[in-house]
């Protein structure tokens, strides 16, 4: 068992990651496919299990080399029976049996569960959590995810829907609106879109002059990181941005610690890259709001495993069962 490999599947709308995995979590080969969510999802799982079949024999491999396949799927997911219950994006109707499919396809062990979770997992195994069994992750992308574990496990919620991070409420009168159909939620201030949004209110506000200013007549538009690289040199506009962002995510990390004292907290997704400027700025605001327990024990960390982390925390899924 001990030089087999777990198969780590990072489900996305438009791409699917896939990656060979040790029992110790190396990645020993990863690629990509493109997700084909045509006819109801229905090639869904056969194309992954086409795509395995390909990379086995590439690497003169057979199946048995397999122990099993651990998948993060975007929606809400029932753990126990590994059915997603709503996943638009991915043609399927709801609740699709995807443990089942998967199980069926590829004649393996099966184990599903949300992609941010699992990408809370992985940096939970091989990433900045660095083996905390109390961690909550979030995950600032295009959208903002979250993941909370606790004792080692994925708090999955009465619906699966628990750690859904960007959902909370951060401006409760006259919020943009949210994906969700809500309005106000972190979302709306914190991914990508979100800062974007942000720095175009203030651009339109201002009569600044300054660097983000000059990108937008540059290119017609700015980047999320725009905003953090013209912050980084000393531009106020951007800088106002940045404050506004950190105060978001430093008020609500806060207080997810004040309720669960996490060993840490993980930031990751694309808006992380923005590294220490953004860490050191929701810092401050989460020194103000997290209580003095919480705040001489909680620590506000960095994501480290970038795209990997998806298929490293699907890929755990099939190890920690094998290990029940
Ligand atoms: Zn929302």
């Amino acid at each position: 068992m001990s030089n087999q490999w777990i198969v780590g599947v990072d489900l996305g709308g438009t791409t699917t990651k896939l990656a060979f995995i040790t029992m110790d979590g190396k990645i020993v080969y990863k690629w990509e496919i493109s997700t084909d969510n045509s006819n109801e999802g229905q090639f869904i799982t056969s194309n992954i299990e086409k795509a395995i079949n390909e990379k086995l024999n590439d690497l003169g491999q057979t199946k048995a080399k397999l122990l099993g396949i651990g998948m993060g799927a975007p929606g809400p997911v029932d753990y126990e029976t590994g059915t997603i219950l709503n996943a638009v994006n991915l043609g399927w109707k709801d609740n699709f049996p995807l443990k089942e499919s998967l199980k069926a396809s590829t004649s393996l062990k099966a184990a599903v569960e949300n992609d941010a979770n699992c990408a809370a997992l992985g940096e939970m195994w091989k990433g900045a959590g660095n083996g905390a069994k109390d961690l909550v992750c979030v995950t600032l992308g295009t959208g903002v995810g979250g993941g909370v574990i606790a004792n080692g496990n994925i708090i999955q919620g009465i619906n699966g829907a628990a750690g859904e991070i960007g959902h909370i409420t951060v401006i409760p009168f006259d919020g943009a609106p949210c994906n969700c159909g809500k309005t106000g939620c972190l979302e709306t201030v914190a991914s990508a879109t979100g800062i974007v949004r942000l720095a175009m209110g203030e651009l339109k506000k201002a009569e600044s002059t300054g660097e983000l200013r000059a990108l937008l007549a540059k290119n017609g538009k700015v980047t999320a990181k725009d905003v953090f690289d013209s912050a980084r040199n000393g531009d106020e506009l951007a800088q106002q941005v940045l404050n506004e962002v950190s105060f978001h995510l430093g008020f609500v990390t806060a207080n997810i610690a004040n309720t669960l004292n996490p060993e840490k907290i993980v930031l990751g997704g694309g808006v992380s890259k923005a590294g220490d400027i953004l860490l050191d700025s929701v810092k401050e605001y989460f020194a103000k709001f997290a209580f003095s327990a919480v705040r001489k024990s909680t620590q506000l960390a960095l994501a480290t495993l970038g795209n990997d982390a998806g298929v490293l925390g699907a890929a755990w899924l099939i190890k920690n069962k094998l290990n029940q």
